[in-house]
Order: structure tokens, then C-alpha cells, then sequence
């Protein structure tokens, strides 16, 4: 179901204390501000997920990981499977974050293996999609996307496609200070919403969440937010800093 999303992908920083002082930061805070229809996702690094979803069962957010194994279980040392995940109340995992697309070579097609691993156990895959720069230059942005959402997620049926959140993220913008503008951002998901209408139909697009990320912050958010296509965001270092999460959250 569509949705207004604030998601922190918190990456691999904090240590179990500081996480823990980020955590009970931004719980507090929530305590205090109005949230207006907008579900909030906290994405520790794995050790910190069972303390975030403990804190979870007390507060007002979701808890998500950052990435799961596509084998099942079994002899895979250092994986982590959908299946340990959903047995401490994970409920989203990101995959395809264009960090582990470069740095450990996650292909379309070992996502589409995730992705079904997710959704085998309930877990919500938020799957980010998103061009380098020298492809936005030449003008090939709508293809990368295009390719990526096909190749990974179009295999999915209706039903479990139906629950996916898409997170529209440029290379270009993550952790750069350069953030696409709002104008960017709409055209694009307005472009992914058209791909889904073509393949899953109108009622399935119309549902399905698409985030923006890439140097999302407290002054931007508002603005990008305010586009009819473009459902929330996908954090990543403005979600370290409690204050700064909070007010992006305020942005809706
Ligand atoms: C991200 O890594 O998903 C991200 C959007 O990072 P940042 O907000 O730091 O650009």
C-alpha cells in the first residue's frame, strides 16, 4: 500500500553505544513532534538490529536491514539470511543500494534472489535503483533505471511486486552534498511510476511507494517531498544526526 516513507540507512557507522544513544534520541524526539502520515524506518548495521527492534515494540518507527543473503541458509559463513532477520521482527531490508552494487558486486540478478527471500519471509524489500553520473550526461539515466527495475524486480508476480518500496537513488547524489532537484526527482519517478503502470497496471503503481535518495536533508526534504511522485526518502548521512532525521520527518 502507498505510503509516505522517512527510511535512515545508517550504513556502517556507530558503535553499539552510540547507536544506542541515536536510537533513544530520535524515540524521544518522535515523542515529542507531530508526525503526519509518514511510517519512519530505522536501518542499522546488523549487530544494533535486535536492540532497534526492541526499542521498536516501544516507539514509533519500523526497523529495516541494510542487506540479506540470497541463499536460504546452510554453509554460507558471514550471511545473514531473510529467515534470521524476520525471527527478530525485522520488517524492510534494503537491497541494490548502489554501494554494494560497486563495492560487492550485486547484480540485477542476485536481487531478484533477495528480493524473493525477503518476501518468502514478510520483509519488505526496499529496492534502490539509480544512474551514475557519465550516464545522466549522456542522457541514459531512464535506461539504467528502466534495465534495473526489469531486469531485478519486473520477474516478480503481481502479488508480491504489489509490496515492494522503490527508492530512486543517483549515484551521483549519495553522500555528495549534491542532490537532485526537485524537478529531476519527479520526472524520474514519475518515469518509474509509468514503467510499473505498463507492466503491473494502474491500481499497482498507484500503490506502490517510490522514495528519493541522495543527499536528502532538513533544508531539501520539504521541497522534494512536495512532489506528487516522489513518497518520502531514503536517508543516509543526515540520518546520523537525531535532530536532523527528526525535521526531515517533519517535512511532509
Ligand atoms: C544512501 O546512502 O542511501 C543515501 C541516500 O546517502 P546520503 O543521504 O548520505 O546521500
Amino acid at each position: 500500500m502507498r505510503r509516505n516513507i522517512v527510511a535512515g540507512n545508517w550504513k556502517m557507522n556507530k558503535t553499539f553505544q552510540e547507536a544506542d544513544d541515536l536510537i533513544n534520541e530520535i524515540s524521544e524526539g518522535l515523542d515529542d513532534i507531530s508526525i503526519k502520515n509518514v511510517e519512519i524506518i530505522l536501518c542499522p548495521p546488523f549487530p544494533f538490529l535486535e536492540m532497534t527492534t526492541d526499542y521498536a515494540q516501544e516507539s514509533n518507527f519500523s526497523v529495516g536491514a541494510q542487506n540479506v543473503s540470497s541463499y536460504e541458509a546452510g554453509a554460507y559463513t558471514g550471511e545473514i539470511s531473510a529467515q534470521m532477520l524476520q525471527s527478530i521482527d525485522v520488517e524492510y531490508c534494503i537491497i541494490g543500494h548502489s554501494e554494494r552494487r560497486k563495492y560487492f558486486k550485486e547484480t540485477d540478478e542476485i536481487l531478484t534472489l533477495k528480493a524473493e527471500m525477503l518476501l518468502k519471509c514478510g520483509i519488505i524489500p526496499i529496492f534502490c535503483c539509480g544512474e551514475e553520473l557519465p550516464e545522466r550526461e549522456a542522457g541514459n539515466h531512464f535506461n539504467v533505471v528502466k534495465t534495473q527495475l526489469e531486469t531485478a524486480l519486473f520477474k516478480l508476480d503481481p502479488l508480491d511486486f504489489g509490496k515492494i518500496v522503490i527508492a530512486y537513488e543517483p549515484v551521483w547524489a549519495i553522500g555528495t552534498g549534491v542532490t537532485a532537484s526537485s524537478d529531476q526527482a519527479q520526472e524520474m519517478h514519475a518515469y518509474i511510476r509509468s514503467l510499473i503502470i505498463e507492466k503491473y497496471g494502474k491500481e499497482t503503481a498507484k500503490n506502490t511507494s517510490i522514495l528519493y535518495g541522495g543527499s536528502c536533508n532538513a533544508k531539501n526534504a520539504k521541497e522534494l517531498f512536495a512532489n506528487p511522485d516522489v513518497d518520502g526518502g531514503l536517508i543516509g548521512g543526515a540520518s546520523l544526526i537525531a535532530e536532523d532525521f527528526l525535521k526531515i520527518i517533519q517535512s511532509f
